[in-house]
């Protein structure tokens, strides 16, 4: 295909604004989708995504358009919409020369689209401001139009109003993208370069790459290179979706479309690196890859111990599809085997462990999130603390925490609530802008680990769910961080450990022992539940003893009933975790874990 003919865009969107909806209507106006062929949310193929309405995985799909009897070739890059996937984000843009930005206009404009807003202006794509959801009554187009024009320095209106319900406006818009979107440039006889914008593990055909070739072509049946790895495969198929995956001859300069190499594992092709062609490789690549950084690690445990070959397995199986993902067993006094896991981010965890649940059967318990601390002890060595329970003893000289750049965006009446919030966080304010005199920019620093924490509930609380907040990390900070331990009978109960703020340190601890205490069973003697910073107790609680006459029960009696009982007992010990002398059952943690 002809670069001049081809647009590659992208949409840019706040979740529910209506990104999926409109791609719908994108593809059944070009025809590439016929009506009975139609479903909701045709692009979102994985069943979790449909059911949360969220966009996982990113897909290409490429769409005929005619304008002025020339015809067009218009590729739609879906990008992720969540900040955990920020640097898959950025990829997506990268492939593109324009962006759509979608804007509910019976809601405005959001933290997150602002935010890949901004990025899609650092790439300097063409934007094209899309008002949707007119139909609605709602809807306050003239108000949105006037906050996007100040946004972006146009005339209000230069914004398109669109239903993606009814379908209103969806042809002008894609005679805009041919209008307004760049057609690729690129050297057609220079090397083959193309960029890895997603990868997908597919059961039948192994990893499936999404490409966007920059230079020369990629051809079927020859050997390509991974930049990054130096990696060679056998290209077996290479085509573009439209709607279905169709291979082809080749892609050249500016094409978007998929290829197959018979890998299983999409580590082996990876978001961000360059694929050249082994017998004339480029020199450079497209962009510097980047490797997914876990920024969030959580302990995963099979509830039942019997089922931790299938944790395994499950896990195994969910990382041919997720290059982000990392685990490593680990070993919990209360909780039994396990593995340590890393994460994007929050909504990564989730989503992992409602696959975890959902796909494979499994029911599991997570311990507390947690962050990356760097720990720097007295004598100069430095560890890094995934799990608080590894926390080094001894002296220490400093303790390091990611810190983020957060925007938050909310209507202004909120503005007192999110700064106490925010402060009652740690976060340093850096600045505020007025979108409108109703809406403000707030822009912060603030810890990880207290975004980590519900911070997205409280917000939402506290400004009756209008705020929106995105994040990107930015660097770390010393931090007066200590780390708590629960103690149950003098003995650690390690799934319980955490590092917190100095500040915050009294509070977590007794809302463990509190929690602990509800729920731990009482014993033939008197247990002391305490939390405490070193060997300095902060809280405590007592577990009394059960009162003799209720021992007295379990004696005596009549001889099948005793065995009833024995019985009971052994089948109850399999589930029961010994921390020191006092024998818990299991149940006991895996609700003090999952209580808030
Ligand atoms: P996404 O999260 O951005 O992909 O949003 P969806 O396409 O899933 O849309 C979110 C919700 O808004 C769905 O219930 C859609 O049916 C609805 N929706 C999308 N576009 C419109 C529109 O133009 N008008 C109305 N009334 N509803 C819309
Ligand atoms: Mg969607």
């Amino acid at each position: 295909t002809d670069p001049a003919v081809i647009r590659n865009f992208c949409i840019i969107a706040h979740i529910d604004h209506g990104k999926s909806t409109l791609a719908d209507r994108m593809l059944q106006r070009t025809g590439i989708v016929s009506e009975r062929q139609m479903r909701a949310q045709y692009l979102d193929r994985l069943d979790i995504e449909r059911e949360r309405g969220i966009t996982i995985k990113s897909q290409a799909v490429r769409m005929p358009w005619t304008v002025d009897g020339r015809a067009y070739a218009l590729n739609m890059i879906d990008t992720p919409g969540h900040v955990d996937f920020s640097y898959e984000v950025s990829r997506s843009l990268a492939a593109c020369e324009g962006a759509l930005l979608l804007v509910d206009s019976s809601q405005g404009i959001e933290a997150q689209t602002l935010a890949n807003l901004y990025m899609a202006m650092e790439n300097d794509l063409a934007i094209i401001p899309v008002l949707n959801k007119i139909d609605l009554p709602a809807a306050q187009p003239e108000r949105c139009a006037d906050e996007l024009a100040g946004l972006l320095g146009i005339d209000p209106s230069e914004c398109l109003l669109t239903s993606a319900k009814t379908g209103e406006g969806v042809e002008e818009l894609l005679d805009r993208i041919v209008a307004e979107v760049p057609a690729p440039a690129g050297d057609p006889n220079a090397p083959a370069r193309a960029m890895i914008f997603d990868s997908v593990y597919d059961t039948y055909r192994g990893v499936v790459t999404y490409v966007r070739v920059v230079d020369g072509k990629l051809e079927p049946r020859r050997d390509i290179e991974m930049m990054s790895t130096k990696a060679r495969h056998e290209l077996q198929e290479i085509g573009v979706i439209s709607p279905e995956p169709t291979p082809s001859q080749g892609l050249g300069v500016g094409e978007v479309g998929y290829l197959i190499t018979g890998v299983k594992d999409v580590r082996a092709s990876r978001v961000g690196d360059t694929v050249t062609r082994a017998d004339a490789p480029a020199e450079e690549e497209v962009a510097g890859y980047e490797d997914p950084q876990p920024m969030v690690f959580s302990g995963i445990y099979p509830i039942d111990g019997a089922d931790f070959p299938d944790l395994r397995e499950a896990l195994d199986k969910l990382r041919l599809n997720d290059a982000a993902i990392t685990y490593e067993p680990e070993t919990s006094v209360a909780l039994g085997f396990g593995f340590r896991c890393g994460f994007l981010g929050l909504l990564h965890l989730e989503i992992t462990k409602e696959r975890l649940d959902r796909e494979f059967g499994l029911s599991i318990i997570a311990t507390a999130p947690s962050v990356v601390y760097e720990v720097r002890r007295e004598d100069g060595e430095i560890v890094s603390v995934t799990n608080p329970s590894e926390f080094p003893d001894g002296k220490i000289a400093e303790i390091r925490e990611p810190v983020v750049a957060a925007t938050v965006l909310t209507p202004s009446d909120y503005v007192g609530a999110v700064m106490e919030l925010c402060q009652s966080r740690r976060g340093r304010m850096n600045g505020m802008d007025y979108l409108s005199p109703e809406r403000v920019e707030m822009r912060y620093t603030l810890p990880l680990a207290e975004i980590v924490f519900d911070f997205f509930d409280h917000l939402k609380s506290r400004t009756r769910g209008y705020a929106s907040l995105d994040y990107h990390e930015s660097g770390d900070q010393a931090a007066d961080l200590v780390k708590v331990d629960i103690l149950l009978n003098g003995d650690q109960i390690d799934a319980f450990s955490a590092i917190v703020h100095k500040d915050a340190a009294y509070a977590y601890g007794v809302r463990m022992c509190k929690r602990l205490k509800e729920l731990i069973p009482r014993q033939q003697f008197e247990i002391p539940v305490q939390a405490a910073i070193g060997s300095r107790v902060i809280a405590r609680q007592t577990i009394k003893a059960l009162r003799k006459d209720m021992l007295a029960k379990c004696y005596g009696g009549d001889i099948t009933r005793k065995r009833k009982l024995l019985e009971k007992q052994k089948e109850g010990k399999k589930r029961m975790k010994a921390i020191g002398s006092v024998e818990v059952p299991q149940e006991a943690f895996v609700a003090a874990l999952t209580s808030d």
